[in-house]
């Protein structure tokens, strides 16, 4: 019977930690990755899964069965998925043999949502390729997402977001990773310390993931260093999709 009450303690402290832990996360980091990354971005699930960590990946290319299978997977463990046109076509200027923003929707964005309908894969948000956008693009997507992505130049401020201020229907921007942006990994987790400490949200953004990646892409190295430094802060680390229940639990 005494075993029995122990055991039954401990079950509860640790149920109760766990949701201490969990209320206490400040802040929050929001990973993105563009384009489409195959199986590497599946192997990094276990990753992501080491701090207890969530992404969203935008998905740009025609969405076959064997997308739809990446995809489906990284649902499954638990990230967010958004669209990023199935050409890679700028919305602004918009390309020769595209007359108007509906026209762009039909061709670029509407085969994308169809696949992910016909597939059981939620799409709520949306990134703009080569971060090319206008209050008009802006208008025309929030009809279909919730969320739209895009850049912030080299020389731009971070840009913090207080989770108790998030709306429904958001522009997020964010820094983007690669050894050819030259990113500074110190100056990334400077920018975690400030999020961390207002409970604010900073998102930054990269392409395909695995070990010593060049060019525009993540290296494995660098997103654990990153995930572990926003573990370390206490810090959510969320997909878009996780946005909303982060603000509510601030209301
Ligand atoms: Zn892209």
């Amino acid at each position: 019977m005494k075993k029995i009450l122990l055991f039954c303690l401990d079950f509860l402290l640790f149920v109760f930690s766990g949701i201490l832990c969990a209320s206490e996360r400040r802040g929050a980091l929001v990973l993105t990755f563009d384009d489409y990354g195959g199986e590497n971005w599946v192997r990094a699930d276990a990753v992501f899964k080491k701090y207890d960590a969530h992404a969203t990946f935008f998905v740009y290319g025609n969405i076959t069965p064997e997308y739809a299978d990446v995809m489906k997977k990284l649902q499954d463990a638990g990230h967010s998925l958004g669209l990023h046109t199935r050409d890679h076509r700028d919305a602004v200027p918009l390309p020769e043999n595209i007359k108007n923003l509906d026209e762009y929707f039909i061709q670029q964005v509407k085969p994308q949502l169809d696949a992910c309908a016909k597939y059981g894969l939620k799409v709520r948000s949306f990134a703009y390729p080569n971060s090319r956008r206008s209050p008009e693009t802006d208008a025309m997507l929030f009809r279909y997402f919730n969320f739209l992505r895009s850049g912030l130049g080299k020389n731009s401020s971070p840009v913090y977001w207080k989770l108790s201020d998030l709306k429904d229907r958001m522009l997020l921007t964010g820094k983007v990773i690669g050894k050819y942006y030259k990113t500074d990994l110190d100056e990334v987790k400077k920018m975690l310390d400030v999020a961390a400490a207002e409970d604010s949200m900073i998102l930054f953004t990269s392409h395909n993931i695995y070990s010593n990646a060049p060019s525009i892409h993540m290296p494995t190295e660098w997103l654990e260093e990153i995930l572990r430094h926003a573990r370390k802060l206490n810090m959510n680390i969320v997909g878009i999709d996780e946005l909303e229940s982060l603000r509510k639990k601030r209301q």
